[in-house]
């Protein structure tokens, strides 16, 4: 009879290891599965043709690209808004690339713009980037982070950045079907912000949110062009 039980005891633990084995296997290819998933042309240069892609179709304003693998690819939903970040300091297109193509950061954005008003773009529109700590607006905004010119006290932004944010607002409203740019200072509008998500931050700071309601009128003007 003991002997029984041990020989049942030894067969449980080996059922108890085959178990833990072929979990561990389809852990990993789970992984593996979904870690393919990435397109081809994430987290590294692109050719000259790959950026024209890149361009072609997103944004014709786009001067520089780095995609970022912080990301879901695809989005879930159909864009309808337009989500505003600062970057808290005065950082360069490649820069932005830079800290985006890390894993660790958990961070990216669809575009940024830099000090002299150039657009870069590091998520496709039809992906959702990882910017405004907040998926379900994620899922449906272009989000876009803009340079400052000043650290600190109201995070100025340049005028050439605002001007640059105005004609890119318009572009993906126009390509994207938004008819109009409303900012409402809350979510019901479609021009979002990343503190209406997070109590954890103040982005855009002060300067820049002052700024959205004329940034909706200005947009709002070319749309009617
Ligand atoms: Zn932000």
């Amino acid at each position: 009879m003991r002997e029984k039980m041990k020989a049942k005891r030894f067969f449980d633990i080996w059922l108890l290891l085959a178990g833990f084995c072929i979990a561990l296997v389809v852990i990993i290819g789970l992984w593996y599965v979904l870690s393919e998933k990435l397109p081809e042309n994430v987290g590294r240069e692109l050719t000259g043709e790959e950026l024209n892609e890149v361009i072609a179709a997103n944004s014709p304003l786009i001067e520089y690209a780095y995609l970022s693998s912080n990301a879901d690819f695809p989005r879930k939903n159909k864009i309808d808004r337009i989500t505003i970040h600062h970057m808290a300091g005065i950082t360069s297109l490649e820069k932005i690339g830079d800290l985006f193509a890390q894993r660790d950061r958990q961070a990216s954005a669809n575009y940024a713009i830099d000090i002299n008003g150039k657009v870069g773009c590091y998520v496709e529109e039809k992906n959702r980037a990882w910017t405004s700590s907040n998926g379900e607006n994620d899922n449906r905004a272009v989000t876009i982070e803009v340079s400052n010119d000043k650290i600190g006290d109201d995070w100025h932004v340049s005028e050439a950045s605002i001007c640059a944010l105005v004609e890119l607002c318009a572009d993906i409203c126009r390509r994207n079907n938004i008819e109009k740019l409303e900012f409402t200072g809350d979510t019901n509008g479609n021009l979002t912000i990343h503190s209406m998500f997070s109590d954890k931050t103040e982005c855009p700071g002060p300067y820049l949110k002052s700024r959205l309601p004329d940034i909706a009128e200005a947009v709002n003007r070319k749309l009617s062009e």
